[in-house]
């Protein structure tokens, strides 16, 4: 009885075993006619595949993932701009040094103050060596120690070379113009619009003038 039971009962399992298995192939073969029908549901493109030109900066996605991350400009075009720049640079070299920016980058505000501070820094160098002809400087030989006056003071605050050996006692000299007032230099910029910076090949032919010159100008201060 029972062994003639048996592949009946087998059959049924198997018919079972069929009907669970029918929803999932039915939803398998909906995805797949989805999926490659044109008329299904696609991805939102964003623009990126049409040719929408607010989205022509936009980069396109990777494919794969081992495709590198893609520049918002390409580099192709980056490295095309940086050879024109460099032939232009050469085509054109540096204009006169004493020529003001373009008048559309100045603060009409400002050019008064910027020729008053000039005059003030030339005022300054021609009054100075005046003053010390009558009114000594001194200057430490060993650090940036300034003192005014005929003799240097005691006051035991030398930090320079081999100090501990002098117990800190400054050792005096006799000072200039720029142990007074000393003007920092910088690179001069000939176009701030054009070139907004010197490049590292350019340092023997871009001169160095005072920084305070420097603002001058740029201030709109016109030395030709
Ligand atoms: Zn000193």
């Amino acid at each position: 009885m029972i062994r003639s039971c048996l592949p009946h009962f087998l059959e049924i399992h198997k018919t079972m075993l069929l009907q669970m298995q029918i929803p999932k192939r039915i939803n398998y073969r909906l995805i797949q006619s989805l999926h490659h029908s044109k008329v299904g549901i696609q991805a939102p493109t964003f623009g990126r595949e049409t040719d929408d030109p607010f989205y022509v900066d936009v980069p396109k996605p990777r494919r794969r993932k081992s495709d590198r991350k893609p520049y918002p400009t390409p580099m192709k075009v980056l490295i095309r701009k940086a050879r024109e720049e460099k032939e232009l640079r050469k085509a054109h070299p540096c204009r006169l040094l004493e020529h003001p920016p373009d008048d559309d980058l100045l603060i009409h505000e400002l050019i008064s103050v910027a020729y008053q501070v000039y005059r003030t820094r030339e005022s300054l160098l021609v009054g100075i060596p005046k003053l010390i002809q009558f009114i000594p400087v001194l200057r430490c030989r060993f650090c940036f120690e300034v003192h005014t006056g005929p003799v240097g003071h005691q006051i035991r605050t030398c930090n320079g070379p081999k100090s501990g050996l002098r117990r800190a006692m400054h050792v005096w000299r006799k000072g200039d113009v720029q142990d007074v007032i000393h003007f920092p230099k910088c690179y001069h910029n000939y176009d701030r619009v054009g070139k907004p910076r010197a490049v590292h090949n350019e340092r023997y032919t871009v001169q160095c003038i005072p920084a305070v010159v420097e603002l001058c100008i740029q201030a709109g201060v016109d030395l030709v």
